[in-house]
């Protein structure tokens, strides 16, 4: 494909908006091998077009930034990163460049290339004294008292340099992962994503008691710098370290490029043994001199390549495809797939995505599919490799929860229920009230709130604020403490005002920031409920579509019973954000002459302000023409259309608090 520099440009900011979400906010928006996938097309338009490169793009320097959240650590050896290659073609290609730059007898080490977060660790006269973050390669963060919480970490080391820095991958262990996960699961809370990104937020935690209970591992792969000491060669790096008490990766020494891709190959076969993750094995030159002499690009050494592994892909067979219905009724099929261990987990069940993605991939019960685990938590379906079924799926036609029919979206794929009172959106949506995000209310999760509601506790979320605390200390595995507990935190959730309390009910494209803006535009429940469907839209970030969300949801007899209920059982419905002054709200205002109290910017920010836009042309919309000394004709032709005209002082009126 031919590229022009526009589309060059478009590629690079988004590759870089891509790596804010996955370096700073440890919240990839794509899996690794669709940015890997991108990041080598940019590549080859740089190899074609080398005057368009931008200093900022992705491949000039190392991802990530120093968040202000922590104090900066200068790394006196730079953290780099490694180059990457997909294929034995490459990888024997980077031993044979060596080869032929290294005149004397030379060998490699390949390891593991553990999929974490790179950090560096310095320590003196044998004793952990700082931590950082890989961070731009040049700075990091100081994340010691986090890393002071990694038991694998040694807090003291033995018979150590007296001063020395270690580079290690910190990362969290399936195990550890599938835990935290389990139990965020029974308390409703969003799942981790996958174990590289839960490692990098939980480092990046500025609670050290946080990060601690993620139970975080590391394992240390070179050394950065070691005061009165010279190794000769990256091997016996990483044997003193394992000597001085460190957890070292695994490394081969190879001498050929066929022993290196043998190596690599072993460690992808073994792929499923390791208890972390791991996105590929790096070939490193062994000499220390030898790689001085090398020396490194802008962004990682020459004498070293990460080989990445695709992306584990095996076949299974469809036992079962299951519909599950989501809090907003949306109806999303899986796969129950014979069980397969992929890229170190057990997977059972696999993503359908929607009822069009069936059909494309005309799948049904008994065929066999090839499934993916990409890096997302939910491994999908990619293709059906044999196909031993009649016919395709059939997607259910009604709820499979509450057998009221189902409709398709006008506006996209999903399939939705249509249900009023449908089970599963019901549960979900009480879940939902009692989330982290929305009423915050600690140990409701999905497993308490499904023993509530078969104990016929309850049915509604407002019916939580009218829980007796015998009946539900009588719940299966609840008991008097946990039930007094829970009231406790039942009863705290009713202060936590409106703009939660918007995010609670679970209306269509209302979610935490909808509702936060909606609580700062309206003081109370009531005022909100008042509002119409136009002065809903002229707010900022709520259009058309949420608005009539908002209206219908609020129109509603069920949603005006919850209300009522709410309101007496005493929920707050007060804003406790800061209400923005929106009394030019939808009112459109024109400046013309000159004005003597104000600046135009001045006045046209004020006019912003209070929510009113300003416009350089009168026509029949214009709400107020704001005239100064010497008007020209926009004044006329207000005039002329009858519209308000207003003085500066008028002006300072409308304004005054
Ligand atoms: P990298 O992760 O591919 O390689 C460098 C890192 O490997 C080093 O920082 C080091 O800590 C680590 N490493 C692990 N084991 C090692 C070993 N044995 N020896 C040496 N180093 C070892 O490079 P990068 O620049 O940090 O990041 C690129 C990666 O991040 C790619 O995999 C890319 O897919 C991913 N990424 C993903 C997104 C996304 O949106 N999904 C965005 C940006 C980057």
């Amino acid at each position: 494909m031919e590229y022009t520099i526009e589309a060059y440009n478009e590629l690079v900011e988004k590759l870089l908006a891509l790596s804010v979400a996955y370096y700073d906010n440890d919240a990839p928006l794509v899996s690794d091998f669709e940015y890997d996938r991108m990041n080598n097309e940019l590549k080859r338009i740089e190899a074609e077009h080398p005057a368009w490169i931008r200093p900022d793009s992705p491949t000039q320097h190392v991802g990530g930034h120093v968040s202000e959240a922590f104090s900066p650590v200068e790394h006196p050896v730079p953290l780099e990163s490694l180059q990457d290659v997909f294929s034995f073609e490459e990888v024997t290609a980077f031993v044979e460049k060596m080869d032929a730059s290294v005149p004397e007898e030379h060998e490699y080490v390949t390891e593991p290339k553990i999929d974490g977060l790179s950090v560096a660790v310095e320590y003196r006269n044998g004793v952990l004294y700082q931590g950082a973050t890989r961070g731009n390669g040049a700075v990091g963060e100081d994340v010691t008292e986090n890393l002071r919480t990694i038991r694998s970490l040694p807090k003291k080391l033995k018979n150590a340099p007296s001063r020395i820095i270690v580079r290690g991958e910190v990362y969290m262990s399936h195990d550890t992962f599938n835990t935290i996960n389990a139990q965020r699961e029974v308390e409703g809370l969003p799942l981790l994503a996958n174990p590289r990104n839960a490692a990098a937020g939980s480092l990046r935690q500025q609670d050290p008691a946080i990060c601690a209970q993620r139970m975080l591992d590391i394992i240390c792969f070179n050394i950065q710098l070691a005061e009165g000491v010279t190794y000769q060669t990256h091997y016996e790096t990483l044997e003193a370290m394992a000597a001085m008490g460190f957890p070292v990766v695994a490394h081969t020494l190879c001498k050929t490029p066929q022993a290196c891709a043998d190596a690599i190959t072993a460690i992808g076969e073994g792929r499923e043994n390791y208890p972390f993750d791991i996105d590929g094995a790096v070939v490193k030159l062994n000499g220390l001199s030898q790689r001085e002499a090398l020396g490194s690009t802008a962004k990682y050494p020459r004498w070293a390549v990460a080989y990445k592994y695709p992306p584990e892909k095996k076949p299974s067979r469809v036992v079962d495809i299951l519909i599950q219905v989501g809090r907003t009724g949306v109806l999303t099929p899986k796969a129950v797939i014979e069980s397969i261990r992929l890229a170190g987990t057990t997977v059972t069940n696999a993503t359908l995505h929607n009822q069009d993605f069936i059909e494309n991939l005309g799948v049904n019960v008994g065929d066999t599919v090839l499934v993916q685990k990409a890096g997302e938590i939910i491994p999908e379906v990619l293709e059906v490799v044999k196909k031993d079924s009649e016919g395709v799926f059939r997607f259910p036609t009604v709820c499979p929860a509450c057998g009221a029919p189902v409709v398709r979206d006008e506006d996209g794929a999903a399939i939705r229920c249509t249900g009023a009172e449908c089970p599963a959106q019901r549960l979900r949506n009480i879940v939902h009230f009692a989330s982290k995000d929305a009423m915050d209310i600690d140990g409701l999760g999905p497993a308490v709130v499904e023993a509530l509601d078969k104990a016929e506790l309850i049915h509604t979320p407002a019916e939580l604020y009218y829980l007796e605390p015998q009946s539900v200390a009588a719940v299966e595995r609840m008991g008097k403490k946990s039930a007094e507990n829970l009231l406790a935190n039942i009863a705290d959730s009713k202060t936590r005002g409106l703009g939660r309390l918007l995010c609670a009910f679970g209306i269509r494209q209302v979610g935490a920031k909808a509702a936060k803006v909606l609580a700062r535009h309206f003081a109370t429940l009531d005022e909100l409920m008042a509002a119409t469907e136009e002065e809903l839209t002229v707010i900022d970030d709520v259009g058309p579509i949420t608005a009539r969300y908002l209206t219908e949801w609020f129109a509603s007899e069920q949603s005006r019973h919850q209300i009522q209920l709410l309101r007496e059982a005493g929920v707050s419905f007060e804003s406790t954000e800061e209400i923005a002054d929106t009394r030019f709200a939808g009112k459109t205002f024109v400046l013309t002459g000159a004005l003597e109290k104000y600046t135009r910017s001045e006045a046209e920010e004020i006019i912003e302000r209070f929510g009113g836009k300003t416009s350089g042309s009168v026509s029949k919309k214009t709400s107020y023409v704001l005239v100064g000394a010497n008007p020209g004709s926009k004044l006329t032709k207000a005039e002329a259309l009858g519209i308000p005209v207003i003085t500066e002082d008028e002006f300072a009126e409308l304004i005054k608090d």
